[in-house]
């Protein structure tokens, strides 16, 4: 008898597990926030509360930026200070003296992760950044970078964007499998293409300079996305070139537009 009640127990558990796993379906509604959705609460950009809330809105994904510490720990924060503290020649320890505007403490890259994690809405759109010292410490972070997400197991979670292209080839050959998205705004779909990346992520003025690069990337089966869209105009034409993702300060608007 008691066998028979673990047994039973057991197939609903294992039936349970599984059926979450067929579950884990990201939104797909364009919509991403950028540095989190912080600007209507408000909550500070690239802290967990404004994940928290792309998540809560159902962003199809949550844009964060990635520096690397003195002392090689990697941290959300869009700037390279954190509340006058140059991130790079600063220690994580030194870092945490200063709390962000909502009492949370500078996360770090992994506790964003994990707390991305906890749901299967809302992807996570990791932008590694540019090391100011040296070119050897953008690889560096990159490769950390992709360490850290295979560690946690996050790959399916995590697409990667950057300005530094030799930063997206490390990803990529860390990765080849990775979503890397290239932000500059000086490659052609087809460099692009060539070299493995996942789409492109350029600034709405280049977006809109060359709009026929939008058909060719996704010819080539590259996503199209642009940044900082914030003015309804830019997005109802976005919208209608029917690009990939829409990179933006006030998701609202744009799920406004969409719904
Ligand atoms: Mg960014």
């Amino acid at each position: 008898m008691v066998q028979k009640i673990l047994l039973t127990f057991l197939v609903t558990v294992v039936s349970l597990l599984h059926s979450q796993a067929q579950n884990m379906k990201f939104h797909t509604n364009k919509v991403i926030a950028h540095r989190g959705a912080w600007k209507a609460a408000p909550h500070p950009q690239n802290s967990l509360a404004s994940l928290q809330q792309a998540i809560d809105m159902g962003c199809e994904g949550s844009e964060f930026d990635v520096w690397m510490t003195a002392d090689g720990v990697l941290v959300a924060n869009h700037d390279a200070d954190h509340e006058g503290m140059m991130i790079e020649e600063a220690t994580y320890a030194e870092l945490l003296q200063k709390p962000l505007p909502n009492g949370e403490k500078l996360p770090t890259a992994e506790e964003y992760i994990k707390k991305g994690m906890t749901q299967h809405g809302t992807k996570l759109i990791f932008e590694i950044k540019p090391s100011q010292i040296s070119k050897d410490r953008g690889q560096e972070l990159a490769t950390k970078s992709v360490e850290l997400v295979k560690k946690l197991k996050s790959e399916k979670w995590i697409d990667y964007i950057t300005f530094d292209y030799d930063i997206g080839l490390k990803v990529l050959e860390l990765d080849p499998e990775a979503n890397v998205a290239y932000l500059t705004g000086d490659k052609t779909p087809q460099e692009l293409k060539d070299d493995g990346f996942f789409g492109f992520d350029y600034n709405i003025r280049t977006v809109k300079e060359n709009p026929q690069w939008i058909e060719a990337a996704q010819k080539l089966g590259l996503t199209v996305n642009a940044w900082t869209v914030n003015e309804e105009e830019d997005m109802r034409w976005l919208l209608e070139k029917k690009v990939d993702f829409i990179t933006t300060d006030e998701p609202e608007k744009l799920f406004s537009l969409i719904k």
